[in-house]
């Protein structure tokens, strides 16, 4: 077999930048030379755009791989550079945060709030004993305090563990043991779904279980009914009482900011550490960069939730540190109607969003007229992260969500990367729906064989990075161990991220999913993204997930579940046809090879809390086999309803 990776899709479709928005661009085609020239001085110059307390002696010191440090000897503070020196130049006026409650309820902080609240909080920890190098642990709603607490910790060097909202007290308490976590910082509940939820109650069950816990500092959103104990604090009655004035000091470069758990798509969550320096110069960098975002006009609004990487480095560090005004909403998208994220563009004239194919494809199952009833029309750059976009997706985003002329930024990256890595630059690549492109300037990914040898254009493999990049993890905590065995020892030298990916025709970038998921179909690796973006291009499709199972003649056969579009008819020999007319239809697009044995009709697909497909769990039902670990999924139910379903159905062969 000579092929790593399959290439089967072809995309011939291609935008360019629209010309005001290159002429205009942060950042233009000469950065990828500058940074080709001289790695280090292009991060140096980055590094430049914060304030330092104490400048750095060396940009990088890579003698002990994996450990890296980066700006060596420097020091600064996060929280100053987030809030203070924009107050201090006079922008403290200025809206940092515009807030949406779910139930219609708003709050506008600018940035003078925004310091003066995490002034209060850093002074509200240290009185509770929290000192720098302490960890301390956030269990928060999409509300302005979860950024006021991430802030508050990192002024005082304290490190933060955000745990994301939905997840349950097993899953809180683990992570709280794993950093030892001094302090909480919680709310009574928060609004999801038109209904207020509770945290408090979910942090005493966990709490109970987390000797190391001091203090749990309670913030009151929903006004609901709490159990308190002795070591329960009121956010109102601590925070806000205490002094605005708080002196920031400098922490070294490398002191920790925050550990972060991946959120198990694949397998035990890890807990990643990120540090100040470094994270903070490649989260400001590519949030100027990606999103060409310019502080005086623009208003940004990332969809994802604080307790994701994507929430620290595109909602609190990355915009924050650039001094933008932003949106952020508490709730679910069709709270209380499917249009609820359009109205809010509208309503705060958004003209940078970032959001996830998840909710592309949502949306486009929900249908065209929500987006069509709102004006949409401020809107000029388009984000995507989280998994693979397929063509289709992209393609229904620029055109009903970007007016049909906004570039859409596919950006690959990772909780371990800490910044986004790959992705087109808004003002300077020509886009191609579904591929990520081109590694941003002072990154450099490749795909590999299964030797770690370059693949030529055209080929398929493993997305490795091969050299140490500012904002990259520096372990996993608490298990160094594990950190170089995970990332670093499946090819010498080189960062192994674990996804596939292609390299087409002109070297662009296509990510093929996790190489986990890989399916081995009579001696070919063909990925389960390149058959999913397929079936999604079929118009009956909304979403796909597709799973190798065991096959006595093929090693692996195919097997998708799919969910149609919201307008489609799927009742018995409807059904049938559809089912007949998908697989020829992938058999088209890829070739006979790519096409599935079965095809199920399904109503949703298993989920992380994050949203992400969990093809492990579908390929237990595709075999028949009891279902492994499903405490990360998002909805337990789902998964009954598709085994119910899969055993009725026959078999299509
Ligand atoms: P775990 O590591 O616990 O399984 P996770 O990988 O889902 O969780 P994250 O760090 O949030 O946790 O997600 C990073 C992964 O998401 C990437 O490795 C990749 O598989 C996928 N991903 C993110 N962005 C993109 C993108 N633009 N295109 C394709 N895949 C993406
Ligand atoms: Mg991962």
């Amino acid at each position: 077999m000579s092929e790593t990776l399959a290439n089967l899709l072809q995309e011939n479709r291609r935008f360019e930048p629209p010309a005001a928005l290159a002429d205009a661009a942060n950042v233009k085609a000469d950065a990828y030379e500058e940074a080709d020239a001289d790695r280090l001085a292009f991060w140096a110059k980055q590094a430049h755009r914060l304030d330092w307390a104490k400048e750095w002696d060396q940009v990088l010191d890579w003698s002990n791989p994996p450990f890296a440090k980066w700006f060596v000897g420097g020091e600064l503070n996060v929280a100053y550079n987030c809030l203070d020196r924009h107050v201090a130049a006079g922008r403290g006026d200025k809206v940092a945060i515009h807030w949406e409650g779910e139930p219609g309820d708003t709050r506008t902080l600018t940035y003078a709030d925004l310091h003066a609240l995490t002034c209060q909080a850093a002074n509200a920890l240290a009185d509770l004993g929290v000192r720098a190098g302490d960890r301390v642990a956030i269990y928060l709603p999409m509300i302005p305090e979860a950024a006021v607490a991430m802030l508050a910790c990192a002024r005082i060097g304290a490190t933060h563990s955000v745990v994301f909202g939905g997840f349950s007290a097993d899953a809180l308490s683990g992570r709280i043991q794993d950093a030892s976590a001094k302090v909480v910082i919680t709310a009574d509940g928060g609004y999801r779904r038109g209904k207020p939820s509770g945290l408090k109650t979910i942090v005493d069950e966990a709490v109970a279980q987390c000797p190391t816990i001091e203090h749990v500092l309670v913030v009151r959103r929903t006004g609901q009914e709490v159990a308190w104990s002795e070591r329960d604090l009121w956010w109102h009655e601590t925070v806000e009482t205490a002094s605005t004035e708080h002196e920031a000091q400098p922490f070294d470069a490398e002191h920790p900011l925050f550990i972060l758990y991946t959120s198990g798509t694949t397998a035990k969550p890890k807990g990643i550490l990120h540090t100040t320096g470094g994270y903070l110069t490649q989260a400001s960098y590519t949030q100027h960069a990606v999103f060409d975002l310019k502080p005086e006009t623009d208003v940004y609004w990332c969809t994802a939730d604080i307790g994701w990487v994507t929430g620290h480095s595109y909602i609190v560090y990355g915009p924050l540190s650039n001094g933008a005004t932003q949106v952020m909403y508490e709730g679910t998208p069709d709270t209380p109607h499917k249009g609820r994220f359009w109205d809010i563009v509208d309503k705060y004239g958004v003209t940078i969003l970032y959001t996830a194919p998840t909710l592309i494809r949502t949306m486009m199952k929900w249908g065209d007229e929500f987006p069509a009833a709102a004006n949409l029309s401020s809107l000029r750059v388009l984000g995507s992260v989280g998994e693979p976009i397929n063509p289709e997706a992209w393609m229904w985003y620029r055109k009903n969500i970007g007016h049909d002329n906004t570039p859409v930024v596919d950006t690959w990256w990772q909780t371990e990367t800490g910044a986004i890595m790959i992705s087109p630059l808004p003002g300077v690549t020509g886009t191609k729906p579904g591929s990520a492109m081109r590694p941003l300037p002072g990154i450099s990914a490749d795909v590999v064989d299964d030797e770690g040898k370059s693949v030529p254009n055209g080929g398929g493999g493993f997305l490795v990075l091969r050299e140490p990049w500012p904002s990259m993890l520096r372990t996993i905590w608490g298990d160094d161990q594990r950190f170089i065995d995970t990332y670093w020892s499946r090819f010498p030298g080189m960062y192994f991220a674990g996804d596939g990916a292609k390299k087409d025709d002109d070297g662009d970038l296509w990510l093929l999913g996790r190489v986990d998921d890989v399916m081995l179909v009579s001696g070919h690796n063909i990925s389960t993204t390149e058959v999913e973006s397929a079936l999604v291009s079929h118009p009956s499709v909304a979403e796909a997930a597709v799973v190798g199972a065991t096959d006595p003649t093929t090693g692996q056969a195919i097997v998708a579940f799919t969910i149609p579009r919201g307008s489609v008819d799927t009742a018995g020999d409807a059904g049938e046809a559809l089912i007949k007319e998908l697989r020829d239809h992938v058999a088209k697009t890829l070739g006979p090879i790519a096409k599935p044995r079965q095809i199920m009709l399904v109503a949703e697909l298993p989920k992380t809390r994050s949203g992400k497909i969990m093809r492990r769990l579908l390929r237990d039902v595709a075999e028949h086999r009891s279902l492994g670990d499903v405490t990360t999924l998002q909805d337990s139910t789902v998964m009954d309803l598709i085994s119910d379903g899969m055993k009725s159905a026959k078999s299509d062969e």
